[in-house]
């Protein structure tokens, strides 16, 4: 419906203004009937709903995959429709903007909320997100894109201030939100607990103005997490660009705000474009209200099966011992076989609409249920070994076929709130997998985490699903992948350490107080494996299929480009196998050579391609500027170096199957700053500069001792001035060169 918000907004009186600017609840906005204008409401996700009724109870919702698992898929389209449902169980509650997604990225595999995040890659990360948010607001319900931003780490999460250089913040910790600002332009935006560079990100102009909306153009509304705001900085937040405070705060901020508008602190017009977002948002969330709106359960259900089958990864399969065959004699052990962890801990916990449990799943699909043997292995609720449990497994599993390990992180191990102390499974789990391959040669483990773990057990067992946190329908899908029901296609979005020592983050988190130094700067994750040439367990964009894919034909529309232009690259890819299966492609580019420092590689696209044996597609790419720059904190914009780029099209990021160079060149020439300081070999490296230095040099070998140098030995006399400041030229050229000719030559330089 059209309106005129801001005729609304000049009816408003300051108070009625201000009492926007917080919630009415913890879920609600406030409303004003004088006006109408009405309340709406807003709850978490991201991987459900989590609406709380007024009885104090959650309501059923699909609990679909966590981010984790969902960026596993790398799957554009199923995140696009996972949103979509999950939008229509909001429609069907009567809520209006979902508390997701949440693009953090993952610095380090201990924090605690890693589940509900995506990546180690901000560019994975922010297309997931964009897909997720796209999905969700074809509905016409809003998203909270969360939590903006560098919000790492559970450990002091509401104090800790995160110090991160301008390039790395660009590179990594912005860019997963900025994507998605752009491609999806998610009605909100939720400010983060934590500080970034000293601080608070609630009341940070830099983040919520000068970058999200003035940079990015984001024109929806800023949300501050729950609590965020300190209630004494509620003026200077809205300054900064806080629209809504979270939960209420019984008036205290808006109190603040009106007494900050009388006292002349905060201009009433800054107040009333904050009004304006908010009542265009409310708005727009009441015109897509839809009464009597339902959902179908049972199908939601069952395509939370299906996604979660795209989600799951197949990490290792020796000898082919999968899939299972329907016949063989199965010992399903572990507790989390009857008893399922499918979600994380925190403000994300969604109350199942119903819950697959594998074991169940799995008697549905052998031939005789009573060669199915089963034992609990461990105690779900201590992590003491316990003998008896043990010996009961191994004795189920040396009558068996093949062993199938349910193990993975106890929901205490893992969620909102803290973080994790190591990447230990629990030592009744790792027991419990040493022990069974004793007696068994066919072990396959099946595991279930928000994050990384360690495997010690890693060589001695034949197979190795990662279901992450998977969801309601969980149980079913990981059945289905056992006997060969569907083909696994979910690869790595994270890389898996052999330990934990070797994450770049690890000597600096959780940090000391309340700050923590991201000194590891833009190697964060696969950047950093790759730099350090560090053997991970698993790398990042690794997963196995029970088919095999062939890359042929790599093609780039053109091999000499403008830093404006467009590439296209495209590649064949053919399934060799014989059965149908999924392939993730993925497309890094490397930079030849470069004078600032960079990754080996990094992820510029990705594809994932679904064929049938014998099948053949073309996959194809488009690279832009983005592909190929870096954040140059000189121009503080995006730059990319002229030279040669490497094309590499990769099943993972460490198994490269074909490459191809493109050569881009910069249409923006970045001159350096010259100072008293600048070296002579900075001037011997600039177009201008270099004549000026052969100039100088001819007069200076000329006439002075160290000059007869140069006549004998250009190359050494070179060497030796390569690294002196300019003003050195002075102090040692005994008058011949003078501060007046400095300043001269800095000018010409400069000019
Ligand atoms: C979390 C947010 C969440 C909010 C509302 C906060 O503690 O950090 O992710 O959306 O609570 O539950």
């Amino acid at each position: 419906m059209q309106r005129n918000i801001k005729e609304l907004v000049s009816k408003m009186t300051l108070e009625e203004k201000a009492s926007l600017c917080s919630g009415l609840d913890f879920w609600h906005t406030k409303s004003i009937e004088r006006l109408g204008i009405p309340s709406i409401m807003m709850t978490d996700g991201p991987h459900g709903l989590r609406k709380v009724s007024e009885k104090g109870d959650t309501v059923p919702a699909t609990c679909f995959p966590t981010a984790v698992a969902l960026a596993s898929s790398w799957n554009e389209k199923l995140l696009e429709k996972v949103g979509e449902a999950i939008a229509e169980e909001c429609l069907a509650e009567g809520v209006s903007i979902l508390l997701g997604p949440g693009v953090n990225i993952k610095r380090s595999p201990l924090c605690g909320r890693n589940f509900e995040y995506y990546s180690e890659d901000p560019y994975l990360s922010s297309e997931m997100a964009a897909s997720f948010i796209k999905g969700v607001q074809s509905k016409g319900v809003g998203t909270s894109l969360k939590h903006f931003v560098a919000n790492n780490q559970e450990h002091r999460r509401m104090s800790i201030s995160a110090m991160i250089d301008e390039r790395t913040l660009r590179e990594i910790y912005l860019a997963s939100f900025e994507g998605a600002i752009k491609k999806s332009r998610p009605w909100t935006v939720m400010a983060a607990y934590n500080r970034v560079n000293g601080k608070y990100c609630f009341k940070n102009e830099y983040l919520l103005t000068d970058i999200l909306r003035n940079e990015w153009g984001f024109e929806g509304i800023v949300i501050s997490d729950w609590g965020a705001v300190d209630i004494y900085e509620r003026a200077e937040a809205l300054k900064a660009g806080l629209d809504l405070e979270m939960p209420s705060s019984n008036g205290l901020g808006d109190k603040k705000i009106i007494e900050a508008v009388r006292n002349g602190k905060l201009s009433e017009e800054i107040l009333d474009k904050t009004v304006e977002r908010l009542l265009t948002i409310i708005f727009e969330a009441i015109d897509n209200k839809q009464e009597n709106a339902t959902y179908d359960r049972r199908k939601h259900h069952e395509f939370a099966k299906e996604v979660a089958k795209e989600c799951i990864v197949l990490l290792k399969n020796e000898n082919n011992i999968l899939p299972l065959n329907s016949k063989s004699k199965v010992a399903v052990i572990g507790s989390f076989a009857k008893n399922v962890r499918y979600q994380g801990g925190g403000s994300s916990h969604v109350n199942p609409t119903q819950l697959d449990i594998p074991y169940e799943e799995i008697l549905k699909l052998v031939d005789d249920p009573s060669n199915v043997l089963y034992a609990d292995g461990y105690d779900l609720e201590s992590d003491e070994v316990k003998e008896e449990l043990i010996n009961e497994a191994k004795n189920i599993a040396q009558n068996s076929d093949v062993a199938v390990i349910f193990a993975g992180l106890p929901e205490r191990y893992e969620s909102e709130g803290y973080d994790r102390e190591n990447l230990s499974l629990p030592k009744s789990h790792n027991k419990l997998i040493e022990e069974i391959t004793k007696v068994q040669d066919n072990v396959v483990v099946v595991l279930f985490n928000g994050a990384p773990v360690e495997m010690p057990w890693i060589n001695k067992v034949k197979g190795l699903f990662e279901c992450y946190l998977g969801g309601q329908a969980v149980g079913g899908a990981i059945a289905d992948l056992l006997f060969g029901k569907a083909n696994p296609s979910g690869k790595l979005a994270e890389t898996f350490p052999k330990k934990l020592a070797h994450n770049p983050s690890h000597p600096y988190f959780p940090g000391e107080d309340d700050v923590v130094e991201y000194r590891e700067g833009i190697f964060i994750g696969y950047r950093y494996y790759d730099k350090k040439e560090i053997e991970p367990l698993f790398p990042f964009g690794f997963g196995l299929s029970y088919t095999k894919f062939e890359y042929s034909d790599l093609k780039i529309d053109k091999k000499q480009a403008k830093d404006t232009d467009t590439i296209t690259v495209s590649v064949k890819v053919k399934n060799v196998g014989n059965m149908a299966g999924k392939e993730i492609v993925q497309l890094y580019v490397r930079d030849v050579e470069s004078s600032v420092v960079r990754p080996e590689k990094e992820l510029k696209g990705f594809k994932k391609v679904e064929l049938n044996p014998g099948e053949e597609k073309t996959v194809t790419f488009v690279l832009d500027k983005r592909s190929f720059a870096y954040y140059s904190t000189d121009i503080k914009d995006w730059y990319v170096e002229s030279g040669d780029f490497e094309i590499l099209i990769g099943k993972s990021s460490k198994e490269i199957v074909l490459k191809d160079t493109v050569n881009v060149e910069s249409t923006l020439k970045i001159r350096k700053k010259f100072t008293r300081n600048s070296t002579v070999g900075d001037l011997m490296e600039d177009p201008i500069g270099s004549k000026i230095l052969s100039q100088l040099i001819e007069q200076f070998s000329k006439n002075s001792p160290i000059g007869a140098l140069n006549q004998t030995n250009p190359e050494f006399f070179l060497s030796l001035l390569k690294y002196m400041p300019l003003r050195g030229l002075v102090t040692f050229s005994r008058g011949m060169f003078t501060e007046e000719m400095l300043d001269d030559i800095l000018k010409q330089l400069n000019s």
